[in-house]
């Protein structure tokens, strides 16, 4: 999926924390699923996390390529557990970036390269029908946006 998708997707997911879970460290979470929402990404060239961290992107590619170690869950999980043991007061951090690389996995496995979850393990590669930024990406992006609006909206009420 293309950028846009992921920052809708993170858009709506904000929305929902923000608005229905009372939590608290909100704005931390927040920040954290955004760049989680981001982050595997840079693994690929064209990927706007990508040209803000040149170097370590073309590091990442060169040694793993795309869609694969940085499109799994080895990284967020390792990042949560070294935050859970050298930075528990970040911990509000840690779980919004799982959770947005989570989100960010399970919308790339609807694309034809697919994600392999449990790298380097192949057990668990999920492919799906759509090509990226395709059709799937115009009509989640759209949908991603309106559910974000529709659930801010209805906080208010
Ligand atoms: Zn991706």
């Amino acid at each position: 999926m293309r950028g846009k998708t992921h920052n809708a997707a993170s858009l709506f997911a904000a929305a929902i924390v923000f608005s229905f879970l009372n939590i608290d460290h909100k704005l931390m979470l927040l920040i954290g699923l955004f760049l989680g929402g981001y982050f595997p990404d840079i693994d690929i060239d064209t990927a706007k996390i990508s040209k803000i961290f040149k170097d370590t992107s073309k590091v990442i590619r060169t040694f793993f390529g795309h869609r694969e170690a940085f499109h799994s869950l080895l990284f967020p999980v390792a990042v949560y557990a070294a935050i859970l043991i050298a930075l528990p007061e970040a911990l509000p951090f840690a779980r919004g970036f799982l959770l947005g690389v989570v989100i960010h996995l399970f919308l790339d496995s609807f694309n034809k390269k697919g994600v392999p979850w449990l790298w380097p393990s192949k057990i668990l590669r999920v492919r799906g029908p759509f090509k990226s930024d395709g059709v799937a990406d115009t009509f989640l992006t759209t949908v991603f946006t309106f559910g974000a609006i529709l659930v801010f909206a209805m906080s208010f009420f």
